[in-house]
């Protein structure tokens, strides 16, 4: 049985930044190259989202710095993280930059990495699982499959002004991508879905919105394009939601396994092509 040792991982060299995905919550899905960092590294700095248990894996006596939103006070700023990677790089710390699920999937990563970069301050990227496929999976949601989707979207919710992101083709989207993942869109899934349905979409269309997940706390809200906003506000589901969009969602009645733990019965036919097929011959 090999260690982790045995894998050639990357020396975590003094002076350098290292931008790793945690995941999207349940600690068991960071890499063993996040961990062999965690392991190495002089500091850290790490933003909301990120379970305590995983801060936990470093050295106990490495700092820890927060660099997210505490107790309502607006997050800081991101020139200001950014000025203290640079700042911790250069006085010859290796720099842990831990982040939520993947750091180049909506989460300012690369901003990061390009401030790197203009301060001559070498890093390395760490991806990790992103939220859009690992949530997913974890509410028995498959990103792609055969018989519904050849291709998948990623949308963000949220515009850099904080409204709905008008920069996008809404059309486009709508009628491109059988299947999307939406980040950060509970806040503004109400205009969202109305577009979408605008474009041409169908009300009917199943939609999940998945809280928390992939942690102990999952809650997973299955309803239609025409009804998420307003029965996401009835049942006071929670953020960070990843919220999934189109026939991709009906899988979820066979694949649900953390369900099943639970006693969930499994369609074996989640989209009734076996059921067609039968009558059809
Ligand atoms: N870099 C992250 C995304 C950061 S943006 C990634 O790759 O996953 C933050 C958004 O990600 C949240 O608003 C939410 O939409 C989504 N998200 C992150 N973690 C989540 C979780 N555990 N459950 C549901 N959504 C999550």
């Amino acid at each position: 049985m090999l260690d982790i040792s045995s894998l050639a991982l990357p020396a975590f060299t003094p002076g350098w930044v290292w931008l790793v995905g945690a995941g999207p919550g349940d600690p068991g899905l960071l890499t063993l190259a996040g961990l062999h960092a965690l392991r190495q590294a002089d500091v850290v700095v790490y933003d909301a989202l990120v379970d305590p248990r995983i801060l936990d894996l470093a050295r106990p006596e490495m700092p820890r710095e927060y660099a997210g939103k505490r107790g309502g006070k607006p997050s800081p700023r991101q020139r200001d993280i950014s000025a203290r990677l640079v700042e911790l790089a250069r006085a010859g710390q290796r720099v842990l930059r831990l982040k939520g699920g993947d750091p180049f999937v909506f989460g300012r990563g690369g901003e990061e990495a390009l401030a790197l970069v203009q301060a001559g301050v070498p890093f390395r990227i760490v991806p990790g699982v992103t939220a859009g496929i690992g949530g997913l999976g974890y509410a028995g949601i498959p990103a792609t499959h055969r018989d519904t989707n050849h291709c998948v979207t990623f949308v963000t919710g949220h515009g850099v002004t904080g409204e709905v992101p008008d920069g996008l083709d809404w059309q486009a989207i709508a009628r491109g991508s059988p299947a999307l993942v939406l980040y950060m869109g509970l806040k503004h899934l109400d205009a969202i879905a109305r577009r979408l349905i605008a474009a041409g979409r169908d009300g009917d269309e199943p939609v999940a919105i998945i809280s928390r997940a992939t942690t102990e706390r999952q809650f997973v809200l299955e309803t239609t394009l025409a009804r998420a906003a307003s029965e996401a506000a009835s049942s006071g589901i929670e953020p960070p939601t990843i919220i999934a969009i189109g026939p991709i969602v009906r899988l979820r009645a066979g694949l649900d396994w953390l369900g099943a733990l639970g006693g969930r019965r499994l369609d074996p036919d989640p989209l009734g092509l076996r059921r067609a097929a039968r009558d059809a011959g």
